[in-house]
């Protein structure tokens, strides 16, 4: 900030803000600083660019900026000259995937006007603008920042004025010192400085671009429905594949190990009880098995099976001769039975 030297000053005659060279060096230029009203001179050194000093040394702290805010306005006011930027809405959304869309619509391009006329700090219901313009019956405010930001009631304040409002940011020369040339290229050539805070067709386009938006959105939403409907189509066969697998592990295993071989005579007096008597498990499995060949219920094969509960019971008979004896109980071939005792695993084959 010291390195940034006081521009303008206000010549005390007219109170018009005015460069070093448009008055005489010195304290003979009669002028005031904008920001603290203490005079001030005119220094039309070789070393450095053209300025105005406190006279009393010094700087203060708002000087610099309030004297670029104040002759922007009047330069603007001078030249009844003013730069409209482009007017482009772009709203925004996330999407169904999470990501994030936009919808951008160009409704103007930036211009010059030429104004009828034009006023500096004039209020119009609760705000004071720093620039009022007319053009024919239509009016334009005009909001000039510097150093600081537009403050949200402010701003706020001028959309509520439903007239048309823009704001220039010369925050350029925060870090660059200004001079006249400078803030003139910056007022009347860089469109991209500024921005509408109200326009007539702002709400309108702002419409219109949600509507597209929206449009957008339901679309995402819909192929996101799509993808996450085979998402889970595609979970529940993997689901459905593994349950059948889990459901078929143990009856392959039992018949990779075992391999069933019922439709030859080796069943039958040859065969041999198996060392311990089977499990609960397998009984049940086999006897479901016989009650479903035979068409049995399953209540008349348990009540015969069930007669034999040990090892010690078997070791009284033979496979064969309990093949006999249940075929008969059961009205049933005596293979059926000797396949049962097989699948149950009271024999070995
Ligand atoms: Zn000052």
């Amino acid at each position: 900030m010291s390195a940034l030297l006081l521009p303008f000053a206000t010549r005390i005659s007219d109170l018009n803000l005015v460069s070093p060279d448009e008055v005489p060096r010195g304290a003979a230029c009669n002028c005031q600083c904008p920001g603290c009203d203490r005079p001030v001179i005119a220094r039309q050194g070789t070393e450095r660019e053209w300025h105005f000093a406190h006279a009393k040394g010094g700087a203060c702290q708002q000087g610099y900026e309030v004297s670029i805010h104040e002759i922007a306005k009047q330069m603007i006011r001078d030249r009844r000259e003013l730069l409209l930027p482009a007017l482009d809405i772009e709203v925004s959304a996330t999407d169904s995937f999470g990501l994030r869309i936009e919808e951008r619509m160009h409704v103007l391009n930036a211009k010059t006007v030429h104004l009828d006329e034009c006023k500096t700090s004039q209020k119009r219901d609760e705000v004071t603008a720093d620039v009022a313009g007319r053009l024919a019956d239509r009016e334009i405010l005009v909001e000039i920042t510097v150093f600081h930001r537009l403050m949200p009631e402010k701003r706020d304040r001028l959309i509520a004025t439903r007239i048309p409002s823009l704001q220039i940011d010369l925050g350029e020369f925060k870090v660059s010192q200004a001079t006249r040339a400078k803030i003139e290229v910056a007022l009347f050539e860089n469109a991209m400085n500024r921005h509408w805070l109200h326009h007539p067709r702002m709400e309108q386009a702002r419409r219109e671009a949600q509507t597209k938006l929206d449009a957008k959105l339901a679309q995402r939403r819909a192929e996101w429905q799509l993808v996450e409907e085979k998402r889970q189509e595609e979970h529940a066969k993997r689901q459905q594949e593994l349950a059948e697998i889990q459901f078929s592990l143990p009856s392959l295993l039992e018949r990779s190990a075992e391999p069933i071989t019922f439709n030859r005579p080796l069943l039958g007096s040859e065969a041999m009880w198996r060392a311990s008597f089977p499990t609960r498990e397998n009984i049940l499995r086999a006897s479901q098995s016989l009650a479903a060949r035979t068409e049995l219920g399953i209540t008349n094969v348990m009540a015969v099976i069930g007669t034999i509960t040990s090892r010690r019971q078997l070791a009284t008979t033979t496979p064969a001769n309990l093949a006999t004896e249940w075929a008969a109980a059961l009205n049933l071939p005596e293979d059926e039975i000797l396949k049962f005792l097989h699948e149950a695993g009271y024999i070995l084959v």
